[in-house]
């Protein structure tokens, strides 16, 4: 395996200015420079990339888009929002790889056009923040932003703007209204960001992550790239271990790595030393595989012929002793409470399915109440501005149908059986 993003030993600090040039940093940009816009579209293109925030889009088609639209106003937004629960991927690149993140920005900058950037992070990630605010100044200063790049006529500046702390404030439209100065909800679509995005101006979102792969890929080339990952999704991604495994934290691998592999070997299995009894792949709006699924690969396709999703790579294991209804019942909450209520149709289907796995986790509700959710989820689909409507539907059905004797137990016993054996999930 040969990483890409996190190529410096993590437990040795951030990467600095320096010792990113020491790496070939900027190098990629200086050629490129000479070479044209059309070389970073092709690259980035040709390597079959795909966006790493979790809808898996390929970024080159994403980015001829941007570079096709007229006029001479364009922006890009590096989407570093990241409000998935349990996920840390974003804020280890952006604390550690602040120029990786940067020259991907800049690289893409030019490719479509744009001459400002914004780096659009969580108002929590203080170091982040920070570091990346030095990056730019140090790029600026080092004349990688600024004024006539390189001698050519492509200009750009770079600043941030600190994103909230809500779900939705993640979602890429409802970026552009945070850093227009209003709240982060999500837009009706289309037009699409690449139409018409900040300001109204065509505009390249990408998450933060996805940008640092694009000086390797520029500078390596396409096939290079390819070496790594599968046909549909070359490359590698972050993956975020949970707490309950005994290596917790980020790593790097190739797309289509087993999912026991990656528990196992690069997570060291789980702390308790207990058997996984059901996982959530890729954050709470995938659905639930159980554990005769472990040796899936982790990759959109494979993962989508069970039931669930790659995601942005973070990870939940439901542990032997465990009860799923537990789980389910804070993802219910979570999406009833994140819905920013814009559309009726979300509101009424996360509020109510936030009731029924209530009541079942209270023992007062009934299996012809869990019987509703398809039908609601059914109701609900395609009446959303934004994903979050069809987010609670996978987890909630892929949980009854694996877990039907979790739910009866709460259901008969009126209680939760892992209160008589080992905890909660
Ligand atoms: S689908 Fe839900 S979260 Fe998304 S914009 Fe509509 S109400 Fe808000």
């Amino acid at each position: 395996m040969e990483p890409i993003v996190l190529t410096k030993d993590p437990t040795d600090g951030f990467q600095t200015f320096e010792e990113y040039g020491a790496e070939g940093g900027y190098e990629a940009l200086r050629r490129v420079l000479a070479d044209g816009p059309q070389a970073v579209l092709d690259a980035v293109e040709g390597s079959g990339l795909r966006g790493r925030g979790g809808a898996c889009f390929p970024t080159g088609q994403k980015w001829r888009f941007a570079a096709q639209e007229p006029g001479p106003v364009k922006y890009v937004v590096a989407n570093g929002g990241e409000d998935e629960p349990g996920s840390q991927k974003d804020r280890v690149v952006m604390e550690k790889y602040p120029h990786k993140i940067l020259e991907g920005i800049i690289l893409a900058s030019y490719a479509i056009g744009a001459t400002e950037a914004v780096l659009y992070v969580n108002s929590e990630y203080a170091q982040a923040i920070t570091r990346l605010e030095s990056a730019i100044a140090e790029a600026t200063r080092a004349g990688y932003l600024g004024e006539r790049i390189g001698g050519t006529a492509f200009s750009l500046t770079a600043r941030i703007h600190p994103a909230p702390q809500e779900y939705v404030a993640g979602e890429d439209s409802a970026a552009l209204e945070a850093i227009e100065g209003r709240r982060a909800l999500p837009r009706q679509k289309p037009p699409f960001p690449t139409t018409a995005g900040l300001f109204g101006k065509p505009t390249l979102v990408n998450n933060v992550e996805t940008f640092a792969y694009v000086p390797a890929i520029v500078q390596n080339g396409p096939n290079w790239f390819r070496r790594q990952g599968t046909d549909d999704n070359p490359g590698t991604m972050l993956f975020t271990l949970p707490a309950n495994v005994r290596v917790p934290g980020v790593v790097e691998l190739p797309v289509g790595t087993p999912l026991r592999e990656i528990i196992d070997v690069h997570g060291g299995g789980l702390a308790s030393g207990r058997g996984i009894k059901s996982i959530l792949p890729g954050g709470p709006s995938s659905g639930f595989l159980g554990a005769a699924d472990l040796d899936v690969a982790m990759d959109r396709g494979p993962l989508m012929e069970r039931g669930s999703a790659l995601g942005c790579g973070v990870m939940r294991i439901v542990e032997e002793g465990q009860c799923v209804v537990e789980v389910v019942h804070e993802i219910a909450q979570f999406f009833a409470r994140e819905s920013c209520a814009q559309c009726p149709a979300c509101q009424m289907e996360t509020s109510t399915i936030a009731k029924i796995i209530d009541s079942v986790q209270k023992g007062t509700g009934t299996s012809q109440m869990l019987d509703q959710i398809p039908k609601i989820g059914a109701f609900a689909k395609g009446k959303g501005m934004c994903s979050l409507i069809s987010m609670p539907i996978p987890p909630l059905t892929s949980a009854t149908r694996l877990f039907p004797e979790d739910f009866a137990f709460h259901l008969e016993q009126h209680a939760c059986p892992a209160a008589t054996t080992l905890g909660t999930g």
